[in-house]
């Protein structure tokens, strides 16, 4: 599917005369595939996690963020597929519209997809995720080292929606000291600002 078909929930949502999110008319995909992730305080504060895949960020909100300690297995809620262009907003979302509040990017780098099949072989990162099961290797500036992404309820039923957890592999590389982060005083790994910091700007840089 060409990134224009899979970015129609994302523009449907949204009123591109009055948010400053990107409508991702201007995405050309690098050699290697980007991850980001950014703190949204929204209605309810949150991470949203976004993974690179062909032409789009593929994206999941996870209210706890990512944790650097194998232990702790964090829901992740799937949301609509975002534009490449999204790992740079950073700024405030009108009131009133899809999302509103402020965002801030937290960490963001490259990733190299590990997924393998029982026998060892490579699978194409598309298709686990489509099988509900995706390893990866961060390398961003907060998160490094393996994490997989494994979807647990497939929300087909419509009572409970889809959900995902996100953990990282035990062994997979030093971890960082950002097992909890604290959304409140995190900094954008962008611009060093806080949630707060970019709310009373306005979100202007
Ligand atoms: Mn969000």
């Amino acid at each position: 599917m060409a990134g224009d078909e899979r970015l129609r929930e994302y523009r449907r949502k949204r009123d591109f005369g009055r948010t400053r999110e990107p409508s991702g008319r201007r995405d050309t995909p690098g050699p290697e595939p980007r991850f980001v992730v950014q703190i949204h305080d929204a209605r309810r504060m949150h991470f949203d996690f976004r993974l690179q895949v062909g032409d789009v960020l593929k994206s999941w909100s996870v209210p706890k963020g990512p944790s650097a300690d194998p232990h702790d297995k964090r829901l992740a809620v799937p949301t609509e597929d975002h534009p490449l262009e999204y790992e740079d907003f950073e700024g405030v979302i009108p009131k009133g519209e899809y999302g509103g509040g402020t965002v801030i990017v937290w960490d963001r780098g490259t990733y190299e997809p590990l997924s393998h099949d029982r026998r060892g072989r490579p699978v194409g990162f598309a298709e686990s995720l489509e099988h509900g099961h995706a390893t990866f290797r961060l390398r961003g500036s907060k998160l490094r080292g393996e994490y997989a992404l494994t979807r647990f309820r497939d929300g087909r039923d419509g009572a409970e929606e889809e959900a995902w957890l996100l953990v990282r592999k035990a062994g997979g590389g030093p971890a960082g000291g950002h097992s909890t982060p604290d959304p409140r005083r995190a900094r954008s790994v962008r611009t060093g600002r806080t949630l707060a910091q970019v709310a009373a700007e306005g979100g202007e840089e």
